[in-house]
């Protein structure tokens, strides 16, 4: 798309929308605070940002649900709703380029993925929830006699959405595009770390014509703005995805608070099963892509290769390739194969499962911390072998490019260690083996079982786990029940 002295001179001539963004405009937050929001590439200060609290959340709160009351958005027809949001759809593909360096610059991704798949995919997953709205029918029961009694899906009201830093504009774009569409009003909580593209998309959903107070924006940090959200009495429903701690703690917020509805979207250990009978050159071509892509924090990364005993040592061979040629630099320079990790303090946290993994199994190839234009952020794709099945490697998600290959003898022990988990997440197998394929997939406890490929995903299939990785999807005409009341009207006559 542009070269590396090109993104250069975007990423200078950015301005950053740095506000609380409540009933339509950016105001600062209630109490004057703020915090600094860090290119992790660089280790430079990009800008400081309102810190919203409790306060904030109220008045972000309120604004909702007087947009909410009034019928503003809750009201319109769904043809109109989707015609608002096919022009937020349209104003997104616009400013492809400038959302993309909003995450790079935030978080450290290759600008060149955000400006391919991540910004895209925003505008992508806004058109597809818009065009789905008017489709819907709902429904007149059976009941027989002279009953009439309708069946209708009804938004929620307000929605709470919580959301992390490793896809910042499209997780909060998987809350936020099913959650309008259904004529919700969102108060939303982005990651510390990245809240700039929020801030930019609210901005652009006012141009697009959501009207003040639908859509707010409040940056700040989980333990206040964040739980205050949780706990608000007023939020009937609450959105998140994150680490399965937090969500824990938003199960606690709605009990100790008003019972609101809570949807979580909680990470993973996810496995890949390699059988001898695959093509290994892709399977290894799509593991590395699995566990590499955005420095491997993605929820669904396939961080646990399982591999057939017969053909371990080819495999671990293929990595270790692969891996050496995933060598992370600067996220605006599309030559770069990896970004940094989001901030230092996370960068610290994968290094310590490395140190860790230098005990508990053989390290293959990386291991070390990169340092490159002033940040020490940066980390070699890492694959381990022969972990046992206690290992920290093996149990925790990480959330960094480090890998734990193991090996298996039969199909029964491929699965039990596959399902040796408290996540329930993803999964992928690659077998030529249409029977083996259709009976492990039934066998694997996870949301998405991928076939030949990892990490299957589109707007059309739904996203969510199993165990603790939470519960409720994203994406697909499945992600509208998560905001949506079913409402029965009873006429006899
Ligand atoms: P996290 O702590 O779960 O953060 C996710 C969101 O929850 C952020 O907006 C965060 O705000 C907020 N939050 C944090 N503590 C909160 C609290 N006590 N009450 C209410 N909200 C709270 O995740 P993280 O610290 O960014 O990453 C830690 C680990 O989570 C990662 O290593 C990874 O294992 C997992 N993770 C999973 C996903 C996923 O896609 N499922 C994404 C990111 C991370 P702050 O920004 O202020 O913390
Ligand atoms: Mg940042």
């Amino acid at each position: 798309m542009f070269t590396h002295a090109e993104w250069k001179t975007r990423a200078a001539g950015l301005r950053f929308r740095n506000q609380c963004f409540i009933d339509g405009r950016f105001v600062p937050s209630a109490s004057g605070a703020r915090f600094e929001t860090v290119n992790p590439a660089t280790a430079e200060v990009l800008t400081d940002v309102a810190r919203g609290g409790a306060e904030d959340i109220d008045r972000a709160v309120a604004a909702a649900r007087r947009a909410f009351a009034d019928g503003r958005w809750s009201g319109k027809a769904p043809a109109e709703r989707k015609e608002v949001l096919l022009r937020l759809a349209a104003l997104i593909r616009e400013n492809v380029p400038e959302l993309a360096l909003l995450d790079s610059l935030d978080m450290g991704k290759l600008v060149k993925d955000a400006a391919a798949i991540d910004a895209p995919g925003s505008a992508h997953f806004f058109q597809w929830h818009a065009e789905a709205i008017d489709k819907l029918y709902d429904e007149i029961a059976p009941t027989g006699g002279r009953n009439l009694a309708m069946v209708r899906r009804v938004p929620l009201g307000v929605v709470g959405a919580v959301v992390p830093w490793n896809f910042p504009l499209d997780m909060a774009t998987w809350k936020l595009a099913p959650a309008l569409a259904t004529g919700n009003s969102v108060v939303l909580k982005p990651a510390e770390q990245s809240p700039l593209s929020a801030l930019r998309l609210a901005e652009l959903a006012a141009e697009a014509g959501i009207p003040d107070g639908v859509l707010n924006v409040v940056p700040g940090f989980g333990e206040d703005a964040g739980q205050a959200l949780g706990r608000h009495p007023d939020v009937d429903c609450l959105v998140f995805t994150g680490s399965t701690a937090v969500g824990k703690l938003f199960m606690r917020y709605a009990g100790e608070s008003n019972m609101k509805q809570v949807w979580l979207e909680t990470g993973g250990k996810s496995p890949n099963l390699i059988f001898p009978d695959a093509d290994l050159d892709r399977a290894a071509d799509m593991a590395a892509f699995g566990i590499f892509f955005n420095q491997g924090e993605v929820c669904s990364a396939n961080s646990r290769m399982l591999v057939h005993e017969s053909i371990a040592d080819e495999m671990i061979d293929r990595m270790a390739t692969r891996a050496a040629q995933a060598r992370p630099g600067d996220p605006l320079d599309p030559s770069s194969a990896m970004g940094s990790m989001v901030d230092r303090s996370h960068a610290d946290t994968v290094m310590r499962f490395i140190a860790q993994g230098r005990n508990e199994a053989r390290l293959v190839c990386g291991g070390e911390r990169i340092s490159l234009n002033g940040s020490d952020a940066f980390i070699q794709p890492t694959v381990f072998a022969g972990a046992g099945p206690d290992a920290r490697i093996v149990r925790d998600e990480i959330f960094g490019p480090v890998l734990s290959i193991q090996t298996f003898r039969t199909e029964e022990e491929a699965v039990a260690m596959a399902n040796d988990t408290v996540y329930g997440l993803a999964a992928s197998l690659w077998t030529r083996d249409l029977s083996r394929a259709l009976d492990l997939s039934a066998r694997l406890h996870a949301g998405t079982v991928s076939v030949n490929t990892v990490d299957a995903l589109s707007a059309m299939t739904p996203f969510g786990g199993m165990k603790q990785s939470g519960f409720g999807r994203d994406l697909s005409l499945h992600s509208f029940d998560k905001y949506s009341a079913l409402k029965t009207t009873w006429i006899s006559y």
